[in-house]
Order: C-alpha cells, then sequence, then structure tokens
C-alpha cells in the first residue's frame, strides 16, 4: 500500500522544497521590530526575513501571485514561517509564551498546520514556553470582548496577518510561530511586547532547526506493527469491567506498558496501584497482562478482592510451564530480564527452582541441583536472536536440557521484529512508538539498530527530536505491541508537515490470533 500526503505546489516549489535546508528558511514577519528580533537570533547567513508589514491587506498584497519570492527574496525558499508577536486569548498565556499554530483561520477558511506539535515541542526543549493549538487571524486588534469569545471557540492567540500569508508558501512545508506580547490592554503592553520580542529571538534557531528538516520523505511503514491479541484482551477487561461495575476499577501495575493506554483509562476512571495494599477492600482489581505470581494471587483472595485477570494466555502458558517442570523436580533457567513484571511473575510459580538467566555470560555460574534435569524458559517479549545465544549456551553446558513445548517468545514479539527489520534495512532512521518501559517495543529499537540503522523509541510525535530528521529522507515507522495504532497516525501527520510524505507499508505477515475474555467481563 502507498499513500501519498502533500500539499499542491508549483514546479518552483516542488523543487525547492524537495532540496530545503537550514539556509532555505523564509521567515515572514509583519513589522520592523518583530522582524529585527527574529534576524537577531538566526544564525545560518542564507536564512532570510521579509517584513510585510502590519494588516491582512498588506501581508495578501505581497503574498499574491508569489510577490514573496519575486520581489522581497531573490532568492529561492525551501520552508516558510510567519514569526511575530500576537494577541494572547487564552487566559493562561503570560507575555513572552510562543503559540505555534495548529490551524489558522481568518473566518471564512481554515488552514491546517499538521507539524506544529512537533515543533512546538522543540522549542520547549530549547527552554521556551511554547503551546500548539488554534490562531485566528482578525481584521482589527483584538477588544477585550472578542478574546473572551475566541478563547470559548479554542483559539490560544490572534493577530493581523497569518491567514493572508500563508499562501506564499506555494505548498512549501510552513509552520507560525507568534509570541505573545499581552493578554489584554493595559499598562503591561509595553513589558509584554518585549517579552514577545526576546521570545521570538529565541525561538529564531529553533526555526532554522525546523527548516533543516523539511524535505519530502517516505515512510516505510513495518507490518505487523502495534497492538497484539493480548493487549486488546487486557484493555478491553478493563474498559468492560468500568462499564460493568463503574469507576473506580482498581488495576495492579500497568494494565500495559503504554503511557497514552494507561492515561486513557485513567481518565475513564481506572486507578492504576502498584501494589495490593493500595485496594480498597472488597474493591475490583484486575491484574495486568504481565501476569502476577501465586503470591499476589493469595493476597489478593485473603483481602476478599474481586479479581479479574487480565494476564496474556501466552505468559499463562508460561507460568503453566514452569509449574509443570519444577514438579518434574527440574531446575527452570528463565531467560528474562530482571525486574520485569513478567519475570517476576513467572518466577514467582516456583522461587525455589527458578534462576534467571539474562546474558548468556550467566551460563557459567549456574548451580543447578542436578546437571541432568535443567529447563529452560523465556519472557515472553525478548529479542529473538538474542535469546537464542543465550538458550544455545545452556544447551552447550547441559546438553540434556528440556526445552519448551512451543517457543515462550510470542508470535506478536517476533512478528514486529522480522517486520522492524524489513523496514530498517531500507531506512535512513526509524521511529519505534512505544514507551520506555515496553520490553518489546524495546526489543524493536534495538533490532534497528542492530541491522545498522539508529533507531529512537517515542511516546509520540512530539517525541520526535528535529535534529534526527536532518538529510534523512526514508523513515522506517513502527509501534510495539502496546503502542496504539493512532499513534502511528499521529506520527505521519507530524511528519506530513515538514514536507510531502509517501507512505509504503511493508508486510511480512498477517495477524488473526484473538483471546477470549474472562468469564467476569462477558456479556
Ligand atoms: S506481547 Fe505477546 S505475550 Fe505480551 S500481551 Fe502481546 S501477545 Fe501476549
Amino acid at each position: 500500500m502507498t499513500e501519498t500526503i502533500s500539499k499542491p505546489r508549483t514546479a518552483e516549489a516542488e523543487g525547492a522544497a524537495s532540496s530545503a535546508t537550514g539556509g532555505d528558511l523564509l521567515v515572514l514577519a509583519p513589522l520592523r521590530f518583530e522582524a529585527r528580533a527574529v534576524r537577531r537570533g538566526l544564525r545560518e547567513p542564507a536564512s532570510r526575513v521579509v517584513r510585510v508589514g502590519m494588516g491582512a491587506a498588506k501581508a495578501a498584497r505581497l503574498s499574491a501571485a508569489g510577490r514573496v519570492v519575486e520581489k522581497k527574496q531573490p532568492a529561492s525558499f525551501g520552508a516558510m514561517i510567519v514569526m511575530g508577536t500576537a494577541a494572547g486569548v487564552a487566559p493562561d498565556l503570560k507575555p513572552g509564551d510562543l503559540v505555534v499554530a495548529t490551524e489558522v483561520t481568518d473566518g471564512t477558511s481554515v488552514v491546517e498546520l499538521p507539524g506544529a506539535d512537533l515543533l512546538a515541542a522543540e522549542l520547549r526543549r530549547a527552554g521556551l514556553r511554547a503551546r500548539a493549538g488554534k490562531m485566528a487571524t482578525v481584521p482589527f486588534l483584538v477588544k477585550p470582548s472578542q478574546r473572551s469569545k475566541l478563547a470559548a471557540e479554542g483559539y490560544l492567540a490572534a493577530d493581523m496577518e497569518t491567514a493572508a500569508l500563508l499562501s506564499a508558501a506555494d505548498g512549501r512545508p510552513v509552520a507560525v510561530i507568534r509570541a505573545v506580547s499581552d493578554s489584554g490592554l493595559g499598562p503591561g503592553m509595553i513589558t509584554g511586547g518585549i517579552a514577545a520580542l526576546r521570545s521570538l529571538r529565541k525561538a529564531a534557531p529553533i526555526a532554522e532547526r525546523w527548516a533543516a528538516a523539511c524535505a519530502q520523505r517516505t515512510v516505510l511503514l513495518a507490518g505487523p506493527r502495534s497492538f497484539c491479541a493480548g493487549v486488546e484482551r487486557a484493555i478491553e477487561i478493563v474498559e468492560r469491567a468500568l462499564e460493568l461495575r463503574g469507576a473506580p476499577v482498581y488495576v495492579r501495575k500497568q494494565i500495559v506498558h503504554n503511557t497514552r493506554v494507561v492515561a486513557d483509562l485513567e481518565q475513564r476512571g481506572a486507578v492504576f496501584v502498584d501494589e495490593l495494599d493500595e485496594v480498597p477492600d472488597g474493591a475490583t482489581v484486575v491484574f495486568s497482562a504481565h501476569g502476577v505470581s501465586p503470591a499476589v494471587r493469595d493476597t489478593a483472595s485473603g483481602r476478599g478482592l474481586s479479581v479479574i485477570d487480565a494476564t496474556c494466555p501466552l505468559v499463562s502458558k508460561v507460568h503453566a510451564e514452569a509449574r509443570r517442570f519444577a514438579r518434574e523436580g527440574y531446575t527452570v533457567a528463565l531467560i528474562g530480564h530482571a525486574g520485569h513484571e513478567e519475570v517476576e511473575g513467572t518466577l514467582g510459580e516456583a522461587p525455589e527452582s527458578t534462576v534467571l538467566v539474562e546474558h548468556a555470560a550467566d551460563v557459567a555460574t549456574l548451580q543447578p541441583r542436578d546437571e541432568s534435569k535443567v529447563a529452560y524458559l523465556m519472557q515472553t517479549t525478548l529479542a529473538v536472536d538474542e535469546a537464542a545465544d543465550v538458550a544455545a549456551a545452556l544447551r552447550e553446558r547441559f546438553p540434556q536440557m528440556r526445552a519448551p513445548g512451543s517457543d515462550d517468545i510470542c508470535y506478536a514479539t517476533t512478528n514486529r521484529q522480522v517486520a522492524v527489520r524489513a523496514v530498517a534495512e531500507d531506512a535512513d532512521l526509524v521511529l519505534v512508538a512505544g514507551s520506555k518501559n515496553s520490553s518489546n517495543s524495546v526489543r524493536l529499537v534495538e533490532r534497528s539498530e542492530r541491522a545498522g540503522t539508529p533507531a529512537y523509541l517515542i511516546d509520540g510525535a512530539t517525541d520526535i527530536e528535529l535534529s534526527w530528521l536532518s538529510g534523512v529522507s526514508v523513515v522506517g515507522l513502527t509501534a510495539g505491541a502496546s503502542a496504539p495504532p493512532a499513534v502511528v497516525s499521529e506520527i505521519i501527520a507530524a511528519l506530513s508537515g515538514l514536507g510531502t510524505v509517501t507512505v509504503t507499508e511493508r508486510i511480512t505477515t498477517t495477524e488473526s490470533v484473538q483471546f477470549g475474555l474472562p468469564r467476569e467481563v462477558r456479556r
């Protein structure tokens, strides 16, 4: 599947946009002092600032028919930013705060600017107070009554030129950074103006960084990616528990390792706790997809808690194997990462018979009760190659070693690793959507790096640092098994704000695994 996300542009703009660099930045600033503040902050000699004058009429005359390019800016440009001051209409904005427009309207039409969140995040990383949101272009200075009306409609700030200037970009990447000079008429207007100009100067080098990241790109989308059957089931269990039993529903540990999923469920009434002593007597508690040890189950039952178990059936399978091997007198070498919730749960099944093996080097120090009775198991979310190396080291020392009945590393982990490798080989950079505590997502980053392609783990588009994208024309994109599919769409939309994006999906296998729900939440 291939899809292109772009804006219409002239042939001249097409050529410039495909080779945008920091030197190709054109800044449009309405007033002399705004243009001067931006110029003082710029570092690249080829960046240009054009003063366009105050008000929509002047702006429209200048941007019409490419006059910004032809008359004021003889050199071509690859990306354009409108920078200036604005009236803050959102009540919590302060003078000097920066607003990056997600959309701009003049009341008759709306222009959307999809990369705004990414630019606002970069400004924040540079230590500036910046927010992405809607902006309005109005014909006159905003009156107090108009401010509250615009604020109620969700606008952050208003100015008098931006809507008329955006067409000057002619399909090239375009952004808007406005610094709040005032949030109402009053004695603070002068100091507010100074704060705004200072912020514009500081924002100028970030604008250049944004322009350097602008380019036409291909996004190679790995398939499969994102939610697995175990994660979908765990989330559905919490949703149904909330629906059937009402909030609050307590969840021991994160239901799955993803900050977005957890924040969303929290908003709907789920309460995440680290241990059962934080759950009130008689309450409903959900055990996470990573599973729990028998000691945790015993505590819950002793306390009379109403338990709904969201442990992934593939994790439960490893628990059952641990119990079986221990019962048969085997020492179980559990290949996994110390401290991971899944590993703690599995170790708890037979603590006296199970020993954790993290690396092949750990094998030499293993002291089983009987060298002829050793078995191994694996955490479900390991790197396939590395886990195989540890298993090989174990087999070399204990040739009679028993293996699990079927692979412990689950289908979703394996499939996502194969898929990310297929895109990493042809990408300049790989972005992995997932949270830092998500084991299978971290493995995807490592898998890309082993294929020789730099990779970054991001919770969402705002974690993308612009410097990563400089000189990058092919971005590999995937998501860990606990990361929502919507994050992938959000990342593609953000990248499309930096230039035309052609999305090509590379599917290495398809998945049809589904797990049933526990009886407590069946309808
Ligand atoms: S990653 Fe594998 S083990 Fe973990 S929840 Fe998904 S299917 Fe289950």
